[in-house]
């Protein structure tokens, strides 16, 4: 249910209501609109507790919440959430843009990449430290010592690190570097890894599996945002399908319907979702007319000799001029880059 405050509630009034809620057995989820504000209250209802809310001081009407997931849903929060990372800002009308390469590899390596992703007008950096490799025998990354030099390149540019954390344990020690955490596609489901990285402060990226549908990733996002959390940004990285002219499907109407049933920003992987490095910048710049608030791309100093996804990285210069398309679809929009 969604308990909304009258225009001008008071603190206390919203407090109490909190309270209320709990004594319920629910968990209450405050959200502070322009307008006003909102408790979604949240668990198994009971037939009473409707009516027994309405009755709160300052308390202008309790509504069901329809949707499957609820602190996600637009129905609770109708303003978009911007998440806020350094220089990174996503949603609420700005556009970030995260590159890198799909794994770090060396120093010198991640810091020239850094630079050159920097100068082209990112505000993030990504680059894997801990890799979910198909195979077992792959690269796995360089863990601990790839985030140390994912800190030192964010120490020389200011950009906000992105990085993957695969497991529970590995949580605390990812998050002494990273100024974001991935959730892989292979995890999207994995709900005890969703559930820690709910407990933390750090803003969450959290990508679609490849056979998940998008009510199944609003309730990915769900078990992130009900341990408090409310920084989650849902990544679009292409789904399976029978077609395999591309590495895998990139549905880019997942973009507005998001925005129709979310508040929480949609980011674009046109990297994975699509797998070929000269389909990149068209479905980047797509993206960007889909209405994307962010996009996360592959950059490699040298993708021929890649220790990881390669083959659908971008040179510096590639990136450059996706940039610049994006850029300009962007201006069409009026939206900055
Ligand atoms: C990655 O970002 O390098 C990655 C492994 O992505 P995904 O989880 O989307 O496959
Ligand atoms: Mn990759």
């Amino acid at each position: 249910m969604i308990v909304v405050m009258e225009k001008g509630a008071t603190r206390e009034q919203v407090d109490h209501m909190v309270e209320r809620i709990e004594s319920m057995g629910l968990k209450a989820h405050v959200i502070v609109g322009t307008e006003r504000t909102v408790i979604a209250a949240i668990g198994e209802k009971r037939a009473e507790a409707k009516q027994s809310l309405e009755s709160g001081s300052g308390v202008s009407e309790v509504v069901p919440i329809l949707a499957p997931y609820k602190v996600a849903s637009r129905e609770v929060k109708k303003e978009p959430t911007q998440v806020v990372c350094r220089n990174l800002k996503i949603g609420g009308g700005a556009i970030g843009i995260i590159a890198g390469p799909c794994s770090v590899e060396s120093e010198d390596q991640i810091i020239k990449t850094a630079r050159a992703v920097k100068a082209a007008g990112a505000q993030g950096l990504r680059g894997g430290a801990f890799k979910p490799r198909t195979s077992p025998y792959s690269f796995q990354g360089m863990k601990e010592a790839g985030l140390k030099l994912l800190a030192l390149a964010r120490e020389e540019t200011g950009l906000a690190v992105v990085t993957e954390v695969m497991a529970i344990e590995d949580v605390d020690l990812i998050c002494k570097y990273a100024d974001m955490l991935q959730v892989g596609a292979r995890n999207m489901q994995n709900y005890r890894l969703l559930e820690a990285v709910g407990r933390v402060r750090l803003p969450v990226l959290l990508k679609r599996g490849p056979a998940a549908t998008l009510e199944e990733l609003l309730l990915a996002a769900e078990y992130i945002l009900n341990e408090g959390n409310p920084n989650v940004i849902l990544c679009e990285r292409g789904i399976r399908t029978f077609e395999n002219h591309t590495r895998f499907t990139l549905p880019l109407a997942t973009v507005p319907w998001l925005h129709g049933k979310t508040h929480l920003p949609v980011v674009v992987d046109p990297s994975h979702g699509t797998g070929h490095t000269w389909l990149v910048p068209d479905m980047a710049a797509a993206s960007i007319a889909a209405g994307a608030d962010g996009l996360i791309l592959e950059v490699h100093p040298d993708p021929e000799n890649a220790m990881s996804d390669g083959y659908q990285s971008l040179r510096f210069d590639q990136f450059n001029d996706t940039m610049t398309k994006c850029r300009k679809v962007g201006e069409a929009l009026g939206k900055k880059l």
